[in-house]
């Protein structure tokens, strides 16, 4: 988990590249996205270099999202456009992961912005959800043991 010249979120992080911050402390930063799906867009960043979710020590984790939250709400405090807010974190590739680098999407949004999430929505039945949440209870308990 060393700072990487090749990692441009890392490079915000130690100042040799530009940032707009709206936060910082001693484990995160939060700065604005250049590419705002909305006015606002901002990103939670760790300033540890670490490519994933699981590459992230717990605590920094819990740091990230609770700042996350208090950044939501500041949104919503702003004067900038925000009726509503979502988090988004793309966590590999197949995700929509673009820097590899963790960082949480804090997003002001409001009815009829444009941003959408689209899927193939399905409806499985209570045998699958039961058999996932199986799988699931016991990857969590093989991972936190
Ligand atoms: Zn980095």
């Amino acid at each position: 988990l060393t700072p990487t010249r090749d990692c441009v979120f890392c490079e915000i992080v130690a100042g040799r590249e530009p940032g707009s911050f709206a936060y910082e402390d001693e484990r995160v930063v939060a700065f604005m996205d250049l590419a705002a799906a909305n006015p606002g867009h901002l990103l939670v960043v760790p300033r540890a270099h670490a490519e994933s979710l699981a590459d992230l020590e717990d605590a920094v984790g819990a740091h990230l999202f609770l700042v996350a939250k208090r950044m939501a709400a500041a949104l919503r405090a702003s004067g900038l456009r925000c009726e509503a807010v979502n988090l988004f974190v793309a966590d590999g590739e197949a995700a929509g992961q673009e820097v590899f680098h963790v960082h949480v999407h804090v997003l002001p949004r409001w009815d009829g912005d444009g941003f959408r999430v689209d899927a193939e929505w399905t409806w499985p039945k209570r045998s699958e959800l039961d058999a996932a949440a199986a799988a699931l209870r016991s990857a969590y308990e093989r991972l936190a043991g």
